[in-house]
């Protein structure tokens, strides 16, 4: 979402940029040097149709393939002027290699090759099709040197797109393990409640819309204090470590989510199935932990036990997270006060 809006904000600037000296190319051309009458019209739909895109990417909703409707309208009004102002020897041909990796900043390697490659087509026409179009700048440019430009300007966009793609692929990878390391808890590997609250929230709107079922459940250690206190912190972190473990391999990984809710209490979302079965899910994960053994550095043993809240609702039911998360935290509550080491269900 955060790069999402970053990506935005680039093209927009992009945009304003393009559009911003296109009006002033436009403006200025024809006072310093004398040009067809012809150009001048040409610049001023350009500017136009460049100030619209700008004015739909400003108010429109971000999209992802924005990007390239910016590029794809500034390469269609670009390439006729370009055509009637030199070819490949016009000075618009400059902005050429900067358009994949402005595609690559914003998009992905696979827009960003076909960007590169369209770039491409649009040099060898621009150098094939001397003599087709007139050249409205008047400028004598040798055939050599047109044809070591066009080669040296497809040298340069394939450069800049391989470049451009190379970039797009440092940055997503960095871009990916920020975002998994800020969405995992680092004790447990388990995702955390900044991952799990946008998952919940997705679930209940989910429910409501589609009139399921959804079961939240809360797990907490049972005298999970004395473990500390008797075995160290460290052992502590073990034990958390090893139970959370339990509880991922109980719950389906496609459809539900299990996350550290905070301290020793954990999280469990269930989609579609019924309170019966989501509650036998709880008790599988309360005998699991029951009877497994967990191990300590110091080759000791350790048997601990959870208490769980759960709670089931319909999707006319469910008002809010809140009110999810609220009854399976009263659910946990009457079991600690029953005696602990049991599921309780509302
Ligand atoms: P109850 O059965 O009522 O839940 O008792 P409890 O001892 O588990 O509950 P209490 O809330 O008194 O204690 C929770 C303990 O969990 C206190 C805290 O030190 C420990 N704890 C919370 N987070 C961590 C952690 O990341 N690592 C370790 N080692 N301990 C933690
Ligand atoms: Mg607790
Ligand atoms: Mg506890």
């Amino acid at each position: 979402m955060f790069i999402e809006k970053v990506r935005h904000e680039i093209t927009l600037k992009a945009a304003f940029l393009i559009f911003f000296m296109t009006s002033l190319a436009t403006i200025i051309r024809p006072l310093m040097i004398e040009q067809s009458v012809v150009l001048t019209y040409v610049g001023i739909f350009n500017s136009l149709a460049l100030g619209c895109v700008f004015v739909y990417l400003k108010y429109a909703k971000p999209k992802s393939w924005h990007s390239l409707l910016f590029v794809s309208v500034g390469l269609i009004v670009l390439a006729p002027i370009t055509f009637v102002s030199g070819g490949i020897n016009s000075q618009f041909a400059y902005i050429f290699p900067i358009v994949p990796i402005f595609i690559a900043l914003v998009s992905n390697a696979k827009y960003t090759w076909l960007t590169g490659f369209t770039i491409v087509i649009l040099v060898v026409s621009l150098y094939s099709s001397i003599g087709f179009f007139p050249d409205l700048t008047n400028e004598n440019v040798s055939q050599n040197k047109t044809a070591s430009r066009a080669l040296w300007m497809c040298i340069a966009v394939l450069m800049a797109t391989k470049l451009g793609v190379e970039f797009n692929r440092i940055y997503s990878a960095l871009g990916n393990k920020i975002s998994e390391q800020a969405e995992t808890d680092l004790l447990t590997g388990l995702n955390n409640r900044r991952s799990v609250m946008p998952f919940l929230q997705a679930a209940v709107d989910q429910t409501k819309s589609k009139n399921s079922k959804l079961s939240l459940m809360m797990i907490d250690l049972d005298h999970f204090k004395a473990v500390n206190d008797n075995h160290g912190h460290l052992a502590g972190d073990l034990c958390l470590k090893q139970v959370a473990q339990l509880i991922k391999q109980n719950v389906r990984h496609a459809s539900d989510m299990a996350g550290r809710y905070g301290g020793e209490e954990f999280i469990v979302v269930i989609k579609d199935i019924d309170a019966k079965k989501a509650t036998d899910i709880a008790n599988n994960i309360r005998t699991t932990i029951e009877q497994t053994t967990i191990c300590l550095n110091d080759r000791k043993e350790l048997n601990v036990t959870v208490t769980i809240g759960i709670c089931t609702l319909n999707g006319d039911q469910l008002t809010s997270i809140e009110h999810l998360i609220d009854s399976a935290d009263q659910a946990l509550y009457q079991g600690k006060k029953a005696g602990r080491n049991r599921v309780v269900e509302v």
